[in-house]
């Protein structure tokens, strides 16, 4: 999974103003020998980093990276075992204490997938899906790519007539049913981007569909952004988007076991419904060869702003009940089974600290090759552990336990990560970061997305990494950063300010330590044009040729990620900047209430929460003047600054879905991958629920009174 370009736009608009972190005043001057946040002497670790800096090939990670990606490697296949062991071998080289840890988890693989379409005269219009297929791609004809299907999709055999629903956003669904056009028993065509792929299909199943169609029109991912695969980057017209449409915005992991691990003696009497955590209706996903026929026979109105794609025709919205033009039959056929799939787990004891661990992960299942999504981002993470493994070799050893994690069927729904912490949730209340990559090389820009107590911190760290472009990882951030300032709103931070690192949403296997467990966490990428994700065409002819031919951009990811867990691991003093996620609160508080008044709640008083807010602020000013000093009982310090993150967890977790218990983000049940921020105050004020917003807003005040409470206790 990934996150979307377009979901990004949502998150500036749905985060407001993330804060410069140079308000904490951590960031030390660039040119200077290095003082590094959370060392009260970074000289000895600085030869550390040097020595690791210098073990990451290039050459080796494109090795792995064809490795990993000879044969598609759906999760729960011989295919996915072969590289569960690959890695596991990879771990075991570098010295890491290493499990293949088996989860037994239900998941759907495609038996039948049948779509055809006819005009109101009867007349055939499609058959589908079309079989993947470029001029002279090597890959695409092996006989295991599976055909394209939908996770979590529900089986069945309906017919019904078609209507456009744009990118099937809920203003989308609003604009159709203002429009009068009822979806009831229809088949609603979407196309994809905007959100979350489920959101699409959770719409469509709430509003009395029969069956939806996801499809990749050619503006979002095809020739409208450039040249199409194999002549370039972007998605060619028999290209499919794979993909499942479990709801993970309410529980991801196996449907059948929220909040509990399926270990392979857990018994099928503590299994439960998946009822509610993923769709009943079919949904089935369509390049645009098969949607175009499709889209233009639809009659009815002509669609409304910001709905045409571009495909060569006026786009109509169908629906209307005199008009009848697309009738559409869909099959879906999906075996559901309980499969067994393998989490791989290496670890490195820490010295001194062991049970606080830091964690690295990133998922190895794919929809079939995976070239970016995820093997770039295992690639690189091996060429971590080879580096780590160097440092091993030498006798040394982290403070803290380092993790590393090899992630099964994450793209059924984050479920080999999410399990795994549902079975460790007790231990991890104790680890101190998560590191995730995912889409770790799609091209040479950097991104990165963070908890904002680790935003200064992952600027650091890439300060220290160079660039296949010249300077730092940090330089070049900065540059891509302000060539893209045309695209940003007006939340954005300007030039002179620091780069920007996001907000946590969802999409990938960060979401179950942050926001089920409270582990603060990380993602990063390094991102380029790329059109062909889930599709047979991510793979390594793909990669070579578009994304990062001599690999060196993998080469910088697997530094990175080597340094972000090194510098974690033997930090004198936990470098969290809780003053950075204070303000952040603090506008987020402002932002929210500035809403409420606009949409007329006037009677919601903010002002307990306002007074936590400033309260964190101000422990969290006095932390980090303790940070700084770094003396005493470090281990205390770190103990109190580590819980604060877990004090912002609600114990009763979110309105309508407990299984998420951060009070400050959550994916957004509408967007399902970008962040909405204090969720539950946010969501209840789109609601227009004031009883909902006052007491959400209650549950906010006491974790922040509990946060900064924690954080005052720091000795
Ligand atoms: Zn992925």
């Amino acid at each position: 999974m990934v996150r979307n370009p377009l979901a990004f736009l949502l998150l500036l608009i749905l985060a407001p103003a993330a804060l410069p972190a140079q308000s904490a005043g951590l960031s030390a001057p660039q040119a200077a020998p290095p003082a590094v946040f959370g060392y009260s002497d970074f000289t000895s670790e600085s030869r550390i980093e040097e020595k690791f800096l210098a073990v990451p090939d290039a050459q080796l990670a494109g090795r792995r990276l064809k490795i990993l990606t000879a044969e598609p490697h759906l999760a729960a296949t011989p295919e996915d075992r072969k590289t569960a062991e690959y890695v596991a071998q990879s771990f075991r080289d570098a010295g890491l204490d290493t499990e293949i840890v088996p989860y037994r988890v239900l998941l759907n693989q495609p038996k039948a997938v049948r779509v055809e379409a006819f005009d109101a005269a009867g007349k055939l219009l499609m058959t589908g899906p079309t079989r993947e297929h470029v001029e002279g791609d090597p890959y695409q004809d092996d006989p295991r790519v599976v055909m394209p299907f939908n996770g979590s999709s529900g089986s069945g055999d309906v017919t019904g007539e078609a209507v456009y629903a744009n990118y099937g956003r809920l203003e989308d669904f609003d604009q159709l049913a203002a429009q009068h056009i009822d979806v009831h028993g229809k088949i609603v065509i979407c196309r994809y981007g905007a959100n979350f792929r489920g959101v699409k299909v959770y719409l469509a199943e709430q509003r009395g569909a029969a069956g939806v169609l996801l499809y990749s029109d050619p503006q979002d991912d095809g020739y409208f952004k450039g040249d199409a695969y194999p002549n370039g980057p972007w998605r060619p017209e028999a290209g499919v988007q794979r993909g499942s449409v479990g709801y993970i915005f309410k529980y991801p992991g196996d449907p059948e076991t929220p909040g509990v691990a399926s270990t392979l003696d857990l018994p099928d009497s503590a299994r439960t419904s998946p009822d509610g955590n993923q769709p009943r209706i079919v949904s089935i996903p369509l390049s645009y060869h098969d949607a175009a026929p499709i889209l233009q026979a639809l009659k009815g109105p002509g669609v409304p702003h910001g709905w045409q794609g571009a495909l060569p025709f006026r786009y109509h919205l169908g629906g209307v009940a005199d008009q009848v033009a697309v009738k559409v039959h869909l099959v879906s056929q999906q075996d559901y089974q309980r499969r067994i799939v393998w989490d791989v787990i290496g670890k490195i004891p820490g010295s001194e600290y062991p049970e606080e661990w830091v964690i690295t992960g990133n998922h190895r299942d794919a929809w079939v090759y995976g070239a970016v999504d995820p093997s770039s981002g295992t690639a690189a993470m091996l060429e971590s552990v080879h580096g780590i493994g160097a440092l091993l070799r030498q006798g040394w050893r982290p403070r803290r336990t380092l993790v590393f994690a090899s992630w099964d069927a994450e793209e059924e729904g984050l479920v080999g990560s999410t399990e795994w912490v549902e079975e460790h949730a007790k231990i991890l209340d104790r680890a101190v970061a998560y590191f995730n990559t995912d889409v770790a090389v799609s091209g040479p820009d950097f991104t990165a997305s963070a908890v904002p107590s680790l935003k200064q911190f992952i600027r650091e760290v890439t300060r220290s990494v160079p660039s296949p472009a010249g300077g730092t990882v940090y330089d070049q951030w900065k540059n891509s950063r302000s060539e893209s300032n045309e695209h940003r709103t007006s939340n954005a931070p300007s030039a002179a300010e620091e780069v920007h690192v996001g907000d946590l949403g969802s999409g990938s296997d960060f979401t179950p330590f942050f926001q089920h467990v409270g582990v603060p966490a990380a993602d990063i990428g390094s991102e380029g044009p790329y059109g062909v994700y889930h599709s047979a065409f991510d793979n390594f002819a793909w990669f070579t040729q578009n994304a990062d031919p001599k690999f060196v951009y993998l080469q910088e990811m697997a530094r990175v990620l080597g340094l972000e867990a090194l510098r974690m691991a033997d930090a004198d003093v936990l470098p969290y900047d809780y003053v950075t996620y204070a303000r952040a609160i603090e506008s987020y508080i402002e932002a929210a209430k500035r809403r409420a008044m606009d949409d007329g709640l006037n009677s919601l008083d903010f002002a307990p929460a306002q007074a936590a807010a400033a309260r964190f602020d101000a422990a969290a000013q006095k932390a980090h003047s303790r940070q700084i000093t770094a003396t005493g009982d470090l281990g205390k310090l770190n103990l109190a600054l580590r819980e604060t993150e877990s004090a912002l967890l609600s114990p009763a977790g979110l309105p309508n879905r407990p299984w998420y218990r951060h009070t400050i983000f959550a994916p957004g049940e509408f967007t399902g991958y970008a962040a909405v921020v204090i969720p539950s105050v946010n969501e209840a004020i789109d609601a227009r629920d004031s009883n909902r917003a006052a007491q959400q807003l209650a549950v906010l005040a006491e974790a922040l009174n509990r946060a900064a409470h924690t954080l005052d206790s720091a000795p």
